[in-house]
């Protein structure tokens, strides 16, 4: 009979059944592994594989048909739910960019109700995404000089485009000045006629002093609304840094891009570059 083996980290499918790895035994070429329902009086239920090597799916010396003890049913819902479990974390850390929201959904939108109900709560399933995703994150800088220049991936947008318009990591004297927009966002700003400018102090990382943003007013559909277009990181509430940020922001929004002719024709606009 055809087996239904798949591997999972460190868990282990066979034909209904889930088992944890146990533990690998290299000198026998053998890894061994208990039902994960092992503790609820089970003593007996092991399977036995081949050495189970990086992501290779090992061949089943012992499994669930030369091993009567089970003291349940297979459950293939259950497995199916297993596989959505680890499928949606390996997902958050390939694409760190995702909401996992979005992968959660994407992830349940097919299933039965019966695998549905052996998911955890969506709250928990997005829980256990950012907790993956942390892992692979680097470490929060605890002082503002072990900030060096920001990897890339946070200078950029979800869909790739430049959001880092200043850093003043290289400037002497202005302390640490961090601006982000998107060029759309700058043109929105330069469209406004009244600028909004406000210091939080509250939801900073602690190395900085306050997240300055900058707010203009946007027209959305038929009304008007003062949107934040701009956020900055400033290391001190000095009048220097605020006229840094103010200056990044000026130069950005000079700035001529093929983006920005795109972006012009699609709103209609008639000023003359
Ligand atoms: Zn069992």
């Amino acid at each position: 009979m055809e087996q239904n083996i798949i591997l999972i980290g460190s868990k282990l499918i066979i034909d209904g059944f889930i088992y944890h790895k146990s533990r690998d035994k290299p000198e026998l070429e053998k890894t061994f592994w208990d039902c994960t329902r092992l503790r609820k009086k089970e003593y007996r239920a092991r399977a036995i594989s081949t050495l189970a090597r990086d992501g290779e799916v090992p061949r089943i010396l012992k499994g669930p048909q030369h091993e009567p003890f089970h003291s349940h049913a297979p459950d293939q819902d259950e497995c199916e739910a297993e596989v959505v479990k680890y499928s949606v974390k390996n997902e958050a850390q390939r694409q760190p960019e995702r909401p996992p929201s979005q992968i959660a959904r994407d992830a349940t939108r097919d299933l039965s109700q019966r695998v549905l109900a052996r998911l955890p709560e969506r709250e928990n399933l997005k829980r256990s995404m950012r907790k993956v995703r942390r892992r692979h994150l680097p470490a929060n800088p605890r002082i503002l000089d072990e900030l060096l220049d920001l990897p890339e991936r946070f200078t950029i947008t979800f869909t790739g485009k430049k959001f880092l318009i200043y850093d003043s990591r290289e400037v002497e004297d202005v302390g640490r000045v961090i601006v982000s927009a998107t060029k759309r966002n700058l043109l929105l700003l330069r469209e406004s006629d009244v600028w909004f400018l406000d210091g939080t102090f509250k939801v900073s990382p602690s190395i900085f002093t306050q997240l300055f943003t900058v707010l203009g007013i946007v027209k959305r559909h038929q009304n008007f609304a003062a949107l934040p277009l701009v956020y900055a990181l400033l290391s001190s509430k000095e009048t220097r840094q605020y006229s840094t940020a103010l200056q990044a922001i000026k130069s950005a929004a000079e700035e001529r891009s093929d983006e920005e002719l795109e972006f012009l024709e699609l709103i209609g606009s008639n000023i003359v570059l």
